[in-house]
């Protein structure tokens, strides 16, 4: 008999060889039916596998990531079948499953695929699915396999690098695949398939290799889940935050400043003012100090921090300086300038906890391919702050950065999270610094601090910074994607490196805890996922412009001026529109800057001291006649619904 355990912490006794599904059917019949794929201590297994040793198994079904990987992969075998079927001799590569879907790599050699070909490729693949193909993993020798293969380098190349006995093939239909395995267990339950696109790949991501070609695909268990996807990125693309951060004139980007390096323009920066502003407020009356740091920062203050040894050579190259042989860095941290701050002066366990915080823009290399508008970029500004404790201050002020960190995502949209407990990996421990005692403290008050906040968690071992264990908030944006956002980490590493110190009760001098934080991260990356969320309709406290003035005709420009004076009395941000246009012309630029309310002002208006109101998104030229008092108490209104004061 063997023991498999299973997530829920059940262990329950086999005899050897039980396959995966055997244990799903065990559990019940109708969750064996959704099971599509498992794991076994951590390794892919098919759902035939038999079991032979105790472990743990995990069950997969299309709802988890483990099961869309091996429906996904699975769909690639059936994908390079019918690619070899509609082009014979083409060599195959490689076809994995990726974050969305899956690819193959293909030497089409001097044969072509092209978008016209697509849909033929998605009938016939569906049309074998539907013949319900088992997927068997079968072991072979590497002879067997390199005979089998002699025709194809890439796949010779593969085998050659594999060891004698732990090589296998998988058969469905009349297809035969080099694969390790991850397989659904029939071809029947694919029931939509579409290519997305193809691009160039060199073999093994070598450019000094040959060129392949990738075929991307992705497939789902129903139509319906195909059509919602492709909708689904329709709407992303039409948010996509370089689109719309050009038509709002928020960032820019200029090929003479450099790549990766964006221009705020007067809106965005308005924008980012605010929210600094905002944080900058709350985080005063959370006990929070101001600081500014320069810059760049002489290279050894990086190599003391240990920033130099993990990053220097893989970013920007030291700055020297023209006579005294100096070497400076961008700064790519604002965490070594920080602990100087405190090292200033000595301080006493009464002066802690202190918190030091600073808007503090970094410079990271990043390759010109990895760069993406605002949130892959090489300088950016993090709202950061390091609170330096005593070890029996760190649960309260974790707490308290919980408490912040909410306050941001509340104010700002953010409802679906989950935060993260990213704790050190349990086998491996020679990769962390630190006494283990240190880190057992710091990750207790991780873990207790985000139960007594009610936080829903996930726990990710191995994910702990090198210097201590994080809280990382996962959330989830208006199109149900995935963003990490804010960060805490706790850190007993930088505090010895730096040499920091307070004088105990006792009279001795002890090493205080490091707490860094970014509630918003980046503001770069931050305004992207903002833009992306919100479709560039942000919260109103935080709107470029709340409201614009539309004049029916010229005439009322005198009145539209008094209308903006007495906007401006009630901290209202607007514009006029007195253009020679038509009113429906000003209505339409109105919508594509998505100004949430356009104040209509003519003869009527004039008469009475009233301006109409219309609604962005909203049909209609006005349909609320009201004072500005009463158009004040409206905008006031909604925007106490959103943003709330921080209390400590
Ligand atoms: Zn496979
Ligand atoms: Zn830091």
């Amino acid at each position: 008999m063997i023991k498999i355990s299973l997530p829920d912490g059940s262990v329950k006794e086999f005899a050897a060889g039980v396959t995966p599904m055997d244990v799903a059917i065990s559990i019940s019949e109708g969750f064996a039916r959704n099971v599509i794929s498992a794991s076994f201590d951590g390794t892919i297994v098919e759902t035939t596998t038999p079991l032979t040793t105790d472990g743990s198994l995990i069950l997969y079904t299309w709802n988890d990531e483990g099961g869309k990987k091996a429906f996904w992969h699975s769909t690639s075998h059936v994908m390079a079948q019918v690619l070899e079927e509609m082009y014979p001799g083409i060599k195959l590569t490689l076809g994995p499953a990726i974050a969305n879907g899956f690819y193959y790599d293909v030497d089409f050699e001097d044969q072509k695929i092209t978008d016209a070909d697509f849909k033929k490729i998605e009938n016939r693949v569906l049309e074998i699915s539907r013949e319900k193909h088992e997927f068997r993993l079968r072991p072979v020798s590497k002879a067997e396999a390199l005979e089998v293969y002699k025709d194809n380098v890439y796949k010779t190349e593969l085998i050659s690098n594999l060891e004698d006995g732990t090589i296998t093939f998988c058969d469905h239909s009349t297809f035969t695949d080099l694969c390790r395995g991850g397989h659904i267990p029939n071809t029947g339950i694919i029931k939509a398939m579409k290519i997305m696109s193809i691009a160039g790949a060199y073999w093994r991501g070598d450019e000094k290799n040959k060129q392949l070609t990738r075929v991307y695909g992705i497939s789902f268990p129903k139509q319906k889940d195909l059509t919602e996807y492709l909708e689904l990125l329709e709407e992303a693309k039409r948010r996509d935050h370089r689109k719309l951060g050009k038509e709002l004139e928020l960032f820019a980007f200029s090929a003479k400043v450099g790549q990766g390096l964006p221009l705020w323009l007067p809106k965005g920066a308005a924008l980012r003012d605010r929210l600094e502003q905002f944080l900058k407020k709350a985080q005063k009356k959370a006990g929070y100090e101001q600081v500014v740091t320069p810059h760049i920062g002489q290279k050894e203050l990086y190599v003391t921090s240990g920033h130099y040894a993990k990053y220097g050579a893989d970013s920007f190259q030291p700055i020297n300086t023209p006579a005294e042989g100096e070497e400076f860095l961008l700064k790519p941290m604002n965490c070594p300038h920080h602990c100087e701050i405190y090292n200033v002066r000595p301080w006493s366990y009464k002066d802690l906890p202190k918190r030091y915080a600073e808007f503090g823009t970094v410079y990271r290399y990043e390759q010109s391919g990895e760069l993406h508008g605002l949130t892959r970029v090489r300088g950016f500004t993090q709202d950061d702050a390091h609170i330096f404790c005593t070890p029996d201050q760190l649960d309260q002020e974790f707490k308290n950065v919980i408490d912040l960190v909410l306050y941001v995502f509340g104010s700002l949209g953010f409802e679906n999270f989950t935060a993260q407990i990213s704790l050190r990996d349990q086998e491996n421990r020679d990769k962390y610094i630190g006494s283990d005692e240190n880190w057992e403290k710091a990750e207790n008050a991780i873990i207790n601090a985000a139960a007594d906040k009610g936080l829903k968690t996930v726990v990710a071992y191995g994910e702990a910074a090198f210097y201590g264990p994080k809280l990382d908030f996962m959330v989830k944006d208006a199109l149900g994607r995935q963003w990490q956002l804010g960060t805490i980490q706790v850190d007993y590493n930088l505090p010895e490196r730096f040499e920091l110190t307070y004088k105990g009760s006792d009279d001795q001098l002890h090493t205080p805890v490091m707490i860094h934080r970014a509630p918003f991260g980046s503001m770069e990356r931050f305004i992207a996922i903002l833009i992306e969320h919100t479709a560039g309709k942000f919260p109103l406290w935080l709107m470029p412009e709340q409201a614009i003035i539309l004049c029916l005709s010229e005439k009322y420009e005198i009145y539209a001026k008094k209308v903006l004076n007495l906007l401006e009395n009630h901290e209202i941000r607007a514009l006029i529109d007195n253009r020679n246009e038509s009113i429906g012309r000003k209505i339409r630029d109105a919508e594509m800057q998505k100004t949430p309310f356009m104040l209509i002002v003519g003869e009527e208006e004039e008469k009475n001291g009233t301006i109409s109101i219309r609604r962005q998104g909203q049909e209609g030229n006005g349909n609320m006649s009201v004072t500005i008092e009463e158009f004040a108490a409206i905008v006031n209104e909604e925007i106490s619904k959103t943003l709330k004061t921080f209390t400590v």
